[in-house]
């Protein structure tokens, strides 16, 4: 009924972004190309973003606390980015060749993730997971790739509660995260056919859940032992920490991937680790074949460099993450003074409201009862003036002030009190 009601002020508060919604219908299913921004009863369309600030086609102004899915750290374009890309248009794109960029951008992301020896760039985190499997199981010469429950690597690598019912034809073998036994007892067994196991570090899309780090530990053992890669999906975790979330947890990983941000926000993905593992892709000496037209292209290798170095760099990144750690902290003794069962789960800069109240390990330790509050709490933050994502992800960047993070934590706070009961 009170979710009723919101969809009902929701659809008399925005018709502009009905109309946009149902003009794009006609033309792609559901309006739009990308499934995790659909909401119901329509998504809003949103029309101009500056800094930390995002206005829809009806003229509300939102503080931005989802970040393009935190793709988008720097903010809406930032000065150092839009002047890198406009130097690059400049010099031409479209350039059919090696370019005087690229190679700067690897140098860069090889140093600050030491993991990292050698890389290939892609065009999203998808491609680049698809690239590390595929190097793992040509360097193994085996078949299998292990998964977590809840893990998602892209649009057709998801293994959460709504999995991909045509998952790119990898024989997975689906493990529940965070149980260090099981994954014992599954890797030893089925040993000499596994070829790579593959997991985040801390799962993004299934609500910020950390890894233990004795599950990661064990996942590095098991690996080394069996002879299989450990592959780590840094492609939203990377930010948590100056040199990547891994490098914190001193887990060394055989591949890592990469995305979101590294772009300085536009279309990005790489993947790299071991030399002797990438030299698999050397035309001079290795069996494998990379392409893609959009590669190595000037836009996205110039937006990166600027963006690591003028703005995102491992400085900020780890004062980010403290200001997301002192957000996280605040809304959970928020929660926990209040009484309620909803936590705040997470790491650094990205974070999920979670309406359980004991400890969440994995995607079986959340309540059917979410999704529910969670769309509440959705239009609620809407109606505050504030953007996220109707699965409770918050996610900071770097513009943002001290003033909209007091918003975010007051507007928690009136939800509590409205819905209490
Ligand atoms: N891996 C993780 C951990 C992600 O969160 C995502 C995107 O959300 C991807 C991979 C896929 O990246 P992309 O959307 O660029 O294909």
């Amino acid at each position: 009924q009170a979710l009723a009601a919101a969809h009902r002020r929701f659809t008399e508060g925005n018709p502009a972004s009905l109309r946009q919604f149902e003009a794009q219908a006609r033309y792609m299913p559901g309006a739009n190309s990308r499934s995790v921004l659909f909401y119901a009863p329509f998504p809003l369309t949103i029309a101009k973003g500056e800094g930390a600030t995002l206005w829809d086609a009806d003229g509300h102004r939102y503080a931005d606390f989802i970040a393009e899915y935190t793709a988008g750290v720097y903010g809406h374009s930032a000065p150092e980015i839009r002047e890198a890309v406009a130097e690059a248009m400049n010099s031409g794109i479209n350039l059919t060749g090696h370019n005087l960029l690229e190679g700067r951008l690897a140098r860069l992301i090889c140093e600050r993730f030491a993991q990292i020896e050698q890389l290939r760039f892609t065009n999203s985190g998808t491609e680049a997971n698809l690239m590390a499997l595929t190097a793992a199981l040509h360097f193994t010469g085996r078949r299998k790739i292990v998964v977590f429950t809840g893990g998602y690597h892209g649009g057709v690598l998801g293994f959460g509660a709504k999995p991909l019912p045509t998952t790119v034809p990898f024989d997975f073998l689906v493990l529940p995260y965070n149980d260090e036994r099981t994954a014992r007892e599954q890797i030893d067994r089925h040993g000499p056919e596994i070829a790579a196991v593959l997991l985040e570090p801390m799962q993004g899309a299934s609500g910020c859940i950390p890894a233990r780090l004795e599950f990661l530990q064990a996942l590095r053992e098991l690996a080394t032992r069996v002879g299989a890669l450990l592959i780590f999906d840094e492609v939203m975790t990377s930010r948590l920490a100056p040199h990547g979330l891994a490098n914190k947890l001193g887990i060394r990983s055989d591949l890592t991937t990469l995305g979101k941000y590294i772009g300085g926000g536009m279309s990005f993905g790489a993947f790299g680790g071991r030399a002797d593992v990438m030299a698999l892709f050397d035309p001079r000496t290795g069996p494998l074949a990379h392409s893609g037209t959009f590669n190595n292209n000037v836009l996205t290798m110039a937006a990166g460099h600027a963006g690591l170095t003028k703005l995102f760099t491992p400085e900020a990144a780890g004062a980010l993450a403290a200001r997301g750690d002192a957000m996280r902290q605040r809304l959970n003794a928020l929660c926990a003074s209040e009484g309620v069962a909803m936590q705040f789960t997470g790491i650094g800069s990205l974070m999920n409201a979670h309406f359980v109240g004991g400890e969440v390990r994995s995607t079986d330790d959340l309540a059917p009862v979410d999704a529910r509050l969670r769309q509440l709490l959705f239009f609620h933050l809407l109606s505050e003036g504030i953007y996220t994502s109707p699965r409770g992800f918050v996610v900071l960047s770097l513009p943002l002030t001290d003033a909209d993070i007091d918003r975010y934590v007051a507007a928690i706070g009136s939800f509590i009190g409205e819905y209490r009961a």
